[in-house]
């Protein structure tokens, strides 16, 4: 939940309270008391929520990730390559990463049409055009077809970007962490 307490204080309600006091973190503020992240308003104003709803994600995405993986560099002395890859420090870092690349667009993600289950489908992972999770589901459909049965396989393709969804996306990864 964001909540604009005035045209120059915009506050984040996470729900969290401390005896009877509810803690409202502050996304931005600015004036003579007190400036903080100040020049977010120069792309947020009262009463639009997405702008500061998208600013404290990414910060709180960026602190934690601050913290959580690094790049390295590998060397194979047999074909003489070097290669790099991403050191995750657990098994949430690398979920938060992941997630962090389905809201950037990397990804796309696409329901099974058998199981229901979701899968990725991106340029080199699986043909954008799948519809089946597994080569099993697939032989269900086909043993299941029936002509009747005037369903027709719509293809939904979903991409996250709703900030909403991502969020409580990102905020269940982070109990793992
Ligand atoms: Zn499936």
């Amino acid at each position: 939940m964001i909540k604009w307490e005035s045209d120059n204080v915009v506050r984040e309600d996470r729900g969290l309270k401390i005896g009877r006091t509810k803690i409202l973190p502050a996304i931005a503020a600015r004036g003579e008391e007190s400036s903080y992240n100040a020049h977010y308003f120069q792309y947020m104003k009262r009463p639009d929520v997405f702008a500061p709803a998208a600013f404290s994600l990414r910060d709180r995405v960026n602190s934690y990730l601050e913290k959580s993986l690094s790049l390295e560099i590998s060397f194979d002395p047999k074909s003489l390559e070097f290669a790099s890859s991403i050191r995750y420090s657990s098994l949430g870092a690398a979920l938060v990463a992941e997630a962090v690349e389905f809201m950037a667009g990397h990804f796309a993600a696409q329901q099974c049409k058998v199981c229901g289950s979701w899968f990725r489908i991106g340029a080199d992972q699986m043909r954008k055009d799948r519809i089946f999770c597994s080569a099993a589901c697939k032989c269900e459909i086909t043993e299941r077809e029936n002509p009747q049965d005037d369903a027709p396989l719509v293809q939904t393709r979903r991409r996250i970007i709703d900030p909403q969804f991502s969020r409580a996306a990102a905020d269940g990864l982070f109990r793992f962490g």
